[in-house]
């Protein structure tokens, strides 16, 4: 192994480095070569996607999934001459998540297949940019106490909880009381049915599904978009990063997706952060933070838009908002039960063999069926998460 020159520049490591945030993520690093050099990059399955990466980025590391892919791409890396060298697996993830020469891991893998590295990265005390909302969600008490024992920075990258970030007082981990914060307004658009016929939600398809009026992201987030299961993860993705009572945060419906979130003072003050929607300014944002670096992101010209609508959200059109709340009520691994009903039915639904409206359906009957418990080690939450799957799969597979 060859040590790399002592340098200024920050080193990162992407989790999920294939994906529609690592893409961005590579597309602001590439804006500024002075100030970023890629550690590590991983990816799942897209290994082809991967290599060309390697090739354009030099990392010290990339990871796959599997052995035999390494070693292929291994050996396709000598030939072309680089040093890159090839990991894999749930161990390839967890060292170059902790490795000590990296500066910044952005945890972007989807789901909870990045629970445990981002856990890895958070333990090793990193500036930890999460994009990885369903590990916080799983995991929230485990995950925050870790980044208090470890020190770890946690910057926030997706788009509504970096907005609050950003409006919040420097001080806002001493208490929201103390600095003076009434509530969180956390906004979302709706997704492509806000205002679909309910009649019709039963036959929309995945293709409908994915495709969201505002955003462009990945299959998954699409989708729970369009459930406004995403909102509910968010919400209780912000009571951990903001240590927020559910009450505290108010989701608001605002289809145009310019306010990214709103902070509410006790002096009647609301702080709000806008902007095109466009990932590269709350990752451009995490990066540079405490500074500010250009992100490849127009200027908003809100002229142009005109005008800026804001809606009550509607719980009957969207079970999944309050399903999301009442797994945040149950506490302990409720969270992580929604989660892993949630990740079945979504892939199920994207496979062609659920309906749209089955979604929340298979995530109820989860959580009716299983207890939460207060999970004291990860293993706990891994477990919960393992029995919410296996039912959940059990109540699809009836279904059909
Ligand atoms: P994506 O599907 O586009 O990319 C997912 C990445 O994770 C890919 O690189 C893939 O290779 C990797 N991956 C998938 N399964 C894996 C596994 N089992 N093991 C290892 N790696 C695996 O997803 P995305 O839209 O980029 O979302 C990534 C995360 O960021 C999600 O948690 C999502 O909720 C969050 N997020 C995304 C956006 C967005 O605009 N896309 C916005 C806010 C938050
Ligand atoms: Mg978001």
């Amino acid at each position: 192994m060859t040590t790399a020159a002592p340098s200024a520049l920050k080193a990162v490591t992407i989790l999920g480095a294939t994906g529609s945030i690592g893409l961005s993520t590579l597309d602001v690093i590439s804006r500024h070569p002075d100030r970023y050099r890629v550690f590590a990059l991983t990816a799942n399955t897209r290994t082809e996607e991967l290599f060309q990466l390697a090739l354009t980025f030099s990392p010290r590391y990339i990871v796959v999934r599997d052995e035999a892919d390494a070693l292929q791409l291994q050996r396709r890396l000598h030939e072309v001459g680089r040093e890159t060298d090839v990991l894999f697996g749930a161990q390839g993830l967890h060292d170059v998540a902790a490795h000590e020469a990296v500066d910044s891991v952005v945890a972007a893998i989807v789901g909870a297949a990045g629970l445990e590295s981002t856990m890895a990265a958070v333990k090793a005390g990193k500036q930890v940019l999460l994009a990885n909302k369903e590990a916080l969600v799983m995991a929230g008490h485990l995950f925050m106490t870790a980044v208090a024992e470890s020190g770890a920075v946690l910057l926030p990258v997706d788009s509504e909880h970096n907005a609050i970030f950003q409006c919040m007082p420097g001080d806002y981990r001493s208490g929201l009381a103390r600095v003076g914060v009434r509530k969180i307004l956390l906004t979302g658009s709706g997704g492509p049915f806000r205002t679909t016929p309910l009649s019709e939600l039963a036959s929309v398809t995945p293709a409908q599904a994915v495709a969201h009026p505002n955003w462009s992201m990945g299959p998954k987030i699409s989708v729970d978009s369009a459930t406004m299961m995403n909102k509910g993860l968010e919400l209780i993705e912000a009571c951990w990063l903001f240590d927020a009572r559910p009450e505290q945060v108010q989701i608001v419906v605002h289809p145009q997706s310019v306010i990214h979130s709103m902070v509410e003072y006790i002096d009647g003050s609301v702080l709000a952060q806008l902007g095109n929607p466009d990932m590269r300014t709350p990752i451009a944002h995490a990066l540079a933070w405490p500074q500010r670096i250009e992100s490849g992101v127009g200027a908003l010209d809100i002229i142009a838009r005109g005008r800026l609508d804001f809606q009550e959200p509607d719980y009957a059109r969207f079970p999944c908002l309050r399903l999301a709340t009442e797994a945040m009520q149950f506490g302990g691994t409720g969270p992580a039960l929604l989660n892993a009903a949630n990740e079945e039915a979504v892939a199920a639904f994207l496979a062609g063999t659920i309906r749209f409206t089955d979604i929340p359906r298979v995530i109820e009957r989860v959580l009716g069926e299983i207890s939460a418990v207060e999970p004291q080690l990860l293993s706990d939450v891994q477990t919960a998460d393992r029995e919410a799957r296996q039912l959940a799969a059990a109540i699809i597979s009836d279904n059909r």
